[in-house]
């Protein structure tokens, strides 16, 4: 089943990650016709291939399965996967849409349109060269650490769900170190804050040391930590209690020492001393950034991107509805949140909408 093949849907929603999902879900329970366009072969956008989640360490696969799950099954939805949106148009009643699938191009129609399409990570091969990253196999980005502990392969070695391994030969490694804010608060590549960046390492600092037990030495570098929002503080207690190390520090290189081993060289704030932190996992926590479709879809749909690249929104107190009237972006396509924020704005943008179609 899925909402009719023929004729304008009530929602078109370009993505189908936690924003996407939320928009469909709470359109859907209002009795809405929605269509979800998808590039990948799955729902959950990035989410899908995390571990487990801050705070509370609840497992990933609990959050995006009953949204998954509640949105396939309602008779209200169709889902278009491996269909990426290449050109879109119109305005409220009169929005098109041009989706790429393998069988090819076709456009479909809707009276409003969510931009769900979420975010990149920050290219660091070709942008943060001092870190090395992509010319050592244990230098990764959290997002390939949550792939490592999801059992998932890539670059990392892919052992049973939850464990912590080392992409040079699989063994558990022995000293762990995490960087955070690369390539963000930083002119020379991008000055925002990338808003989960403390939280994402914090959490996975404290799985590491959960897993691998107290032997294994788990460091954090960091500029301050931003680490705000309820049970936040608390899992940065947890980690600290832990014996995880935070230096006040951003590392000034990292070398590469032998097939197994990196360091670090950290000047640290506190201490005001040159250190070396020797470690065989470098786990990088790098910005976030807009999706390279960004600026083609803003100027067929007539609204502005700002300074960060992300989509704006009409105004900074207005955060979903655009320039373009039907028009609406839920979760990071206009700035980056942590999931609850995300499924708070998607269910604001879901509100919007239904409003809209009322005549309102
Ligand atoms: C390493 C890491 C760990 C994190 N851990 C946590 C955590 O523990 N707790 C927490 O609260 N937050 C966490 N976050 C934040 C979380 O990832 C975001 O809040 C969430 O992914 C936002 O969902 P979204 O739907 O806005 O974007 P995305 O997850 O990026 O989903 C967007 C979707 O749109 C699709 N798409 C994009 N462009 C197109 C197009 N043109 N056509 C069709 N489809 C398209 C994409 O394929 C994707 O499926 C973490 C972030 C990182 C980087
Ligand atoms: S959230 Fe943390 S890691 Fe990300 S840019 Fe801000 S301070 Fe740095």
């Amino acid at each position: 089943m899925g909402a009719p093949e023929s004729g304008p849907v009530d929602c078109l929603i370009v993505g189908g990650g936690i924003a996407g999902l939320t928009a469909a879900r709470e359109l859907s329970r209002l009795g809405h016709s929605v269509m979800i366009a998808e590039m990948a072969d799955h729902l959950g956008g990035h989410v899908a291939h995390y571990y487990n989640l801050f705070p509370i360490q609840t497992l990933a696969v609990d959050v995006v399965k009953p949204l998954v799950d509640e949105v396939t099954r309602s008779p209200q939805v169709r889902t278009l996967l491996r269909s990426e949106v290449i050109g879109a148009a119109g305005r409220f009643g009169e929005f098109s849409i041009t989706t790429r699938d393998p069988s090819g191009q076709h456009t479909h129609h809707a009276k409003t349109l969510i931009l769900a399409t979420g975010f990149e990570i920050y290219d660091m091969a070709n942008h943060v060269f001092e870190y090395n990253y992509s010319k050592h196999p244990n230098i990764l980005t959290g997002s390939e650490l949550e792939r490592i502990a999801l059992g998932e392969h890539g670059r990392g070695g892919g052992g049973p769900q939850g464990t912590v391994t080392r992409p040079s030969d699989g063994r558990v490694p022995e000293s762990v170190s995490f960087v955070l804010c690369v390539g963000s608060r930083d002119e020379t590549n991008n000055v925002w804050c990338c808003e989960v960046g403390c939280k994402v390492a914090i959490n996975q600092a404290l799985h590491v040391k959960e897993v691998l037990g107290p032997d294994v030495t788990v460091t954090v570098c960091l500029i301050d930590i931003r680490a705000h929002g309820r049970l936040s503080e608390e899992m940065y207690r947890r980690c600290r209690d832990k014996g995880v190390t935070f230096l006040r520090g951003r590392p000034s290189s990292i070398d590469l020492l032998d097939e197994h081993f990196l360091s670090l060289k950290v000047f640290d704030q506190v201490t005001q001393k040159l250190l070396e932190v020797r470690a065989d996992l470098v786990v990088l926590e790098p910005t976030l950034v807009p999706r390279s479709g960004t600026v083609l879809l803003s100027e067929q749909l007539r609204i502005p991107v700002g300074a960060d690249g992300f989509f704006e929104t009409q105004d900074y107190f207005a955060p979903v509805t655009t320039a373009t009237d039907g028009l609406y972006v839920a979760g990071c396509t206009s700035g980056t949140r942590d999931i609850p924020a995300t499924m708070s704005h998607a269910g604001l943008a879901a509100v919007n909408v239904a409003a809209r179609l009322r005549g309102h």
